[in-house]
């Protein structure tokens, strides 16, 4: 496994490599954990080079956001990326990143407004910035990225389609702890009586399935349905929404390409998770 912190490096070893082998890449922010390692896993069957990146990029937190205190752990991360086989690792600072005198943004309007986007602004803008400047950096055929965060699939497939890029991203299951909750690097935030409650976002996400299964439509009552047990388990609802799975507009009606989405908070920490409703 070789490990590249410049763009130069990591250029060289990709036209030493690469010869027509076909180029998956996982790109994530480090502290990983099952479902990071998941990305990889069918990155490596369905790909013949296995590219990650490890890097926490500082476009993407807002000023009060917690980009300092975000958790990071290179040493185990190196570590499990070298036991699953990963052939090049790309973890850049922000000078190569970022150097002086950078300018230039990627805004993906709408659809990065929306949801998270609401109540985090400039996130995807950082989020779509960054992962076009890896993109051209790695030049992957195969993008693998989880279906944790739905609203970024959306947002970079818009993306990678208006921008003619020939990356293609592989959406990749929500691997969950054994209770439900979504693995997440911030997970690590909740104490124990948070992370508790937190079971109620996934518990939510099934008893909204599970309503549309046996009939009901109405997105106006699943909300309310799923804000009332959310709120009793003590979670602080950010929001909780049916959109219509392409365009992030909410749906009166669910239909089959209706999905629930939400975010939460337990004490400081922001949770999200997601679902399609017709299964
Ligand atoms: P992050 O390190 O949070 O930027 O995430 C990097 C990639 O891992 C993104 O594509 C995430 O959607 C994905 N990911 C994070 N948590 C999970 C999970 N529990 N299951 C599947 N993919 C995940």
């Amino acid at each position: 496994m070789k490990i590249c912190q410049s763009i130069d490096e990591i250029r060289q070893a990709l036209r030493e490599t690469r010869q027509g082998l076909k180029v998956g890449f996982v790109p994530t922010m480090g502290a990983l954990h099952e479902g990071h390692l998941s990305l990889v896993e069918r990155c490596k069957e369905q790909c013949e080079l296995c590219v990650v990146s490890i890097y926490v990029n500082p476009a993407q937190f807002g000023p009060s956001e917690d980009l300092d205190k975000y958790p990071r752990n290179l040493e185990k991360d190196l570590e499990l990326l070298s036991q699953k086989g990963v052939d090049l690792i790309f973890f850049p600072d922000n000078a190569q990143m970022y150097p002086q005198g950078y300018r230039t943004w990627i805004e993906v309007e709408e659809l990065s407004e929306k949801l998270c986007g609401a109540s985090r602004p400039g996130h995807f803008r950082g989020v779509a910035t960054v992962v076009l400047k890896l993109c051209n950096i790695v030049r992957p055929e195969l993008m693998f990225m989880g279906l944790k965060d739905f609203q970024q699939i959306v947002v970079l497939e818009r993306m990678l389609q208006d921008l003619n890029s020939e990356t293609r991203i592989v959406r990749c299951a929500i691997i969950r702890e054994e209770d439900g909750l979504a693995l997440s690097s911030r997970n690590a935030y909740l104490n124990p009586d948070e992370r508790l409650r937190a079971r109620a976002l996934n518990q939510a996400l099934k008893t909204a399935q599970k309503r549309v299964a046996s009939g009901l439509r109405s997105s106006a009552e699943l909300i309310r349905e799923a804000e009332e047990s959310v709120l009793a388990a003590g979670g602080r609802i950010d929001y909780i929404r049916i959109v219509d799975s392409d365009s992030l507009e909410d749906a009166a009606e669910v239909d089959e390409n209706s999905r629930m989405l939400m975010a939460v908070f337990f004490g400081n920490t922001r949770l999200i998770d997601n679902c399609s409703l017709i299964t």
